[in-house]
């Protein structure tokens, strides 16, 4: 994977601004990997997924990641500044077949990705939405040996999935550790790649749209020929407007 070029960048923000987060995430690769069809980028769990993005960041917008948190109990703002590194989770699996053995139930499944996200968008219900992803993956269902309706299996079983999900796939949910130094409050929050990166990629893609205005404004150039300059010649002619 390299860097996306202006034009890239510009295509891919026209694109992501209207759609859906899961189908922007997918945007987003699409364009970072272009050698990858977009089913298979569906296909990787959320926990790879995020792990892609990640480094899509890391190589156009580089590995220093930085905001600012409010603590929930008194409002105190907290700068925070981590090397994406710091970001990455350790101990995920290839991400293959998964089979949970417990107590009298045997379960087969797959680990959700970006189709699940994507059924699950629509439902209003956000525990609801957790059940049905995770009754989604599940590609097989047996109670000592027989094969039974997966709405049947009882929700401790399912909890013990999810659980096991996390493990295999733990980039899947990246959360921020934060103390308050004003009242002590400990508190997690969490790290959404994908927001962060869009938040990034939409200043720069206004950024580039304020220089093409400003050039094309000053010496008659057109957009492709302005987005053609590398940006060291681009600064230039800005710097005589
Ligand atoms: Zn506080």
């Amino acid at each position: 994977m390299r860097a996306l070029s202006d034009h890239e960048m510009l295509r891919l923000w026209e694109t992501g601004t209207g759609e859906h987060p899961v189908d922007r995430a997918l945007s987003v690769l699409a364009a970072a990997f272009p050698d990858t069809g977009r089913d298979e980028l569906a296909a990787m769990s959320v926990g790879r997924r995020d792990g892609h993005l990640m480094a899509v960041r890391e190589a156009n917008f580089g590995r220093r990641v930085s905001g600012v948190a409010e603590c929930p109990q008194c409002a105190e703002l907290l700068g925070w500044d981590l090397d994406l590194d710091a970001l990455r989770a350790t101990g995920s699996d290839e991400g293959g077949p998964g089979r949970l053995v417990i107590e009298e139930y045997e379960l087969l499944y797959r680990l959700p990705d970006s189709t699940d996200l994507a059924a699950v968008a629509l439902l209003d219900d956000v525990a609801g939405g957790r059940d049905t992803l995770l009754r989604r993956c599940v590609q097989g269902a047996y109670r000592e040996g027989v094969a039974v309706e997966v709405g049947s299996v009882p929700e401790a079983v399912i909890f013990a999935l999810a659980t096991e999900m996390e493990a295999r796939d733990p980039q899947a949910e990246t959360l921020l550790d934060f103390e308050c130094p004003e009242c002590g409050l400990m508190w997690q929050a969490l790290f959404d790649v994908l927001t962060f990166l869009w938040t990034e990629l939409q200043a720069r893609a206004r950024n580039l749209l304020d220089d093409v205005h400003d050039l094309a404004r000053a010496y008659g150039w057109s957009e492709k020929d302005i987005l053609g300059m590398s940006t060291a010649r681009r600064r230039y002619y800005l710097e005589k407007t």
